[in-house]
């Protein structure tokens, strides 16, 4: 079984502190005389007349004017807003995909300083159904209030399951409803059980058992020991375990004009609306098998460079 093992893509910079994307881009653009940056202020919808972007309205009511408008509210919000701004896509806040984790709590027997930057190595392999689909994230601390404990979270990477985003009300301060369906693709509880099983395998190694003293499958203390071996007691325990990775994309979809399912082109336009564009996870077709952070970036980056060149 292929495996890769390597320093985790943590976004921070050399001292260790973690760097957002406007962090390293904003800060530089708003030397530039023609930035206006607008904090703390919540976007309801995009003003929409003839088909064409104009402008946004804010939650507040203010109207805020632009010949070209781009929605980089995230997986979750972009498709809130879109759908708030009756953009007329069936593909709006369908597809939303990430990837299922699944978390086994580690007793250390030594603490690590919650002080310190929690993750460093991830180890990245197959399941046998498809290259480098299941990735282990050990994670050293879980903050002050759990010291002692860690986590190995085994996480699938390639995902078939979708969920959707739905409008709770009109209301842009209430949040959309989130509906990951995660595992809710067969193929995926059989991807992820061959993770757990490799983590279970490595848990007992001799130089894994001198870091892990103890390993719980839940918040209540039940051993690794507990969890059977049938396939059957491993997707119980999947169901019913697994989270999100906070990895959130797949809403407003990248695809040809005749799929449905597409929200925006090749360069993040938004189909039937013109001067309107998403830029952010929410474009992915398919999650990346990768942590998300940079995918977004070079998404970014190869949408803003096409912006430029003559059509
Ligand atoms: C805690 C955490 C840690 C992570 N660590 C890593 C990591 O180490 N490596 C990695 O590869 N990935 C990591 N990720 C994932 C990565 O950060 C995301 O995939 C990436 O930031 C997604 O970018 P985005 O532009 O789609 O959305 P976001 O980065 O979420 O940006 C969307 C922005 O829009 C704003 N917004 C939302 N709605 C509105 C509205 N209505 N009006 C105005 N503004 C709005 C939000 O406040 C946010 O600032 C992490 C995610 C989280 C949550």
């Amino acid at each position: 079984m292929g495996c890769d093992v390597g320093p985790a893509m943590l976004t921070r910079n050399q001292d260790g502190h973690r760097v957002s994307a406007a962090d390293i881009y904003l800060n530089r653009a708003r030397q530039r005389p023609q930035v206006q940056v607008v904090c703390d202020v919540l976007v309801d919808r995009v003003a929409i007349e003839n088909d064409q972007a104009v402008g946004v309205v804010l939650a507040d009511g203010t109207f805020i004017a632009a010949a070209e408008v781009v929605v980089a509210a995230g997986a979750i919000h972009s498709p809130a807003i879109l759908l708030r701004s009756k953009i007329d896509r069936p593909g709006v806040g369908q597809g939303l995909q990430d990837h299922p984790s699944a978390p086994l709590t580690i007793a250390l027997a030594e603490s690590c300083s919650p002080h310190e930057l929690a993750v460093t190595t991830l180890a990245r392999f197959t399941s046998g159904f498809e290259p480098a689909d299941l990735q282990l994230l050990p994670i050293d601390h879980l903050g002050q209030s759990s010291e002692g404990y860690g986590l190995l979270s085994v996480a699938l990477m390639l995902t078939r399951s979708r969920g959707h985003i739905a409008l709770a009300s009109s209301d842009p301060l209430v949040d959309p409803v989130v509906s990951f369906n995660l595992l809710s693709d067969e193929r995926d509880i059989e991807a992820l059980s061959v993770g757990v099983e490799v983590a279970r395998h490595l848990l007992e190694s001799p130089s894994l058992k001198r870091v892990a003293s103890e390993v719980f499958i839940d918040d209540v203390g039940t051993p690794l020991s507990a969890l059977g071996n049938s396939a059957h007691e491993i997707a119980t325990w999947l169901k019913s375990r697994t989270g999100d990775y906070v990895h959130a994309a797949g809403t407003c979809a990248m695809g040809d004009l005749a799929n449905e399912k597409a929200v925006v082109d090749m360069v993040g336009r938004v189909y039937g609306v013109k001067n309107l564009r998403v830029c952010d996870a929410s474009i992915f077709p398919m999650l990346p098998r990768a942590n998300t952070h940079f995918p977004v970036m070079m998404a970014a980056e190869l949408i803003a460079d096409r912006w430029l060149q003559p059509e």
